[in-house]
């Protein structure tokens, strides 16, 4: 999963984006060798994988990890190209969601581009920039089409579309808002549009707020946020960059402290994974107890298909038992001794927890 990080200068990007680069450099069986500067990476924490390794003797421990991307210098006037801003857009089209951090912090000595402190102007500031990306994008494409669709009528739903989503531009409203057809949606996915990308917003407020249930401007972010079906988490950006460099022990305890129960990092990937409809199946083994992300609906070839391409296409039949049973069973042997492994077909619709083997023909 790719995450992108966005936002206007001075609202705590970078201080969060070297949190996530810690933490995931402090994480154990980091998967990559080498990363680029401007990505970090962090594991999904998941209790069940020790639970797992503890049952089958694993040798190791592999969650899914997050990529985040650093976005920086998206500005005021980005979609017309200024400060790079062109390219800063196509970095975020690679990106699956949006993380828009928002300053809701007051410091006097940290100066605001604007002047002030006001979240919803700087929402929508870089909502603005991300919505005239789009728009110009889509004008080009209409232009195109208009002239394609005399010679070839098929293309007549597509140049529909694009109309219509210029028009929801023109009054404002991101594509992600907007009610679609399946068929619509399957088109304009292939448009790598970024108001079509889930957003979730990081309300980046100062450490004795954290704990607090409520505050102005974070009840302005969510009153915004809620219209637009996009997802806020409160984060004190400095408090994460603490937390990163914390064992897991010290961590609890900080935390504690602080009055929360989970790192804002915790959060936003908790939110992310709901927000992009996703859940994780499990594999376990001697060699390594492994999480694995599908998205919620996934059949278990195409599930298979994630570990390995031969799995989807000689799929035979997968043994699927779900986490909980399993732990109440103790282990594997004792669970098919009590008939608790079931043999799923290819239409099996995958269940977040489920702990698979797949059987396919090479
Ligand atoms: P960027 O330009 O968006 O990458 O912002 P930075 O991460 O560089 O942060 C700008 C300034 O705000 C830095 O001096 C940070 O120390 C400070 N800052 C970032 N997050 C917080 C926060 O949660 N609380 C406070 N008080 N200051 C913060």
């Amino acid at each position: 999963m790719k995450l992108g990080i966005v936002g206007l200068p001075n609202v705590g990007k970078s201080t969060l984006f070297n949190a996530i680069t810690k933490a995931g450099a402090e994480a154990a069986n980091y998967p990559f060798a080498t990363i680029e500067p401007n990505v970090g990476v962090v594991n999904v924490p998941d209790e069940r994988l020790k639970i797992l390794s503890k049952i089958s003797q694993s040798e190791r421990e592999v969650p899914v990890s997050i990529k985040f991307f650093d976005i920086a210098g998206l500005v005021r006037g980005a979609s017309h190209g200024e400060g790079l801003g062109n390219q800063f857009l196509n970095h975020i089209r690679e990106v699956e969601a949006i993380v828009h951090v928002v300053r809701c912090f007051d410091n006097d000595q940290i100066i605001h581009v604007d002047g002030s402190i006001d979240p919803i102007r700087d929402i929508e500031t870089i909502n603005l920039e991300l919505m005239l990306s789009d728009l110009d994008q889509l004008e080009k494409r209409q232009g195109k089409l208009v002239k394609q669709v005399k010679g070839d009528k098929a293309l007549k739903p597509e140049l529909d579309l694009v109309e219509r989503l210029i028009g929801a531009l023109e009054k404002s409203e991101p594509l992600r808002t907007m009610e679609l057809s399946e068929e619509e949606e399957k088109m304009i996915s292939s448009f790598n549009l970024l108001t079509f990308k889930p957003v979730i917003y990081v309300a980046n407020v100062s450490e004795d707020e954290l704990s607090q249930d409520s505050h102005p401007y974070i009840d302005q972010v969510k009153e915004y946020a809620e219209k637009l079906h996009d997802e806020v988490v409160p984060i004190s950006a400095e408090i994460e960059a603490e937390i990163a460099t914390l064992d897991d022990d010290e961590k609890q305890l900080f935390l504690e402290e602080l009055g929360i129960e989970q790192s804002g990092l915790d959060r936003l990937i908790k939110a992310s994974y709901k927000l992009l409809g996703l859940i994780s199946f499990l594999t376990t083994g001697p060699m390594e107890s492994r999480a694995w992300t599908i998205t919620d609906g996934t059949k278990a070839p195409q599930a298979g298909g994630k570990i390995h391409s031969d799995i989807e296409r000689g799929f035979i039949k997968a043994d699927v038992i779900s986490f909980d049973d399993l732990v109440k069973a103790g282990s594997m042997a004792k669970a098919r001794e009590e008939g608790l492994i079931r043999q799923e077909g290819k239409d099996y619709v995958m269940e977040d927890g489920d702990v698979v083997l797949f059987k396919f023909n090479v």
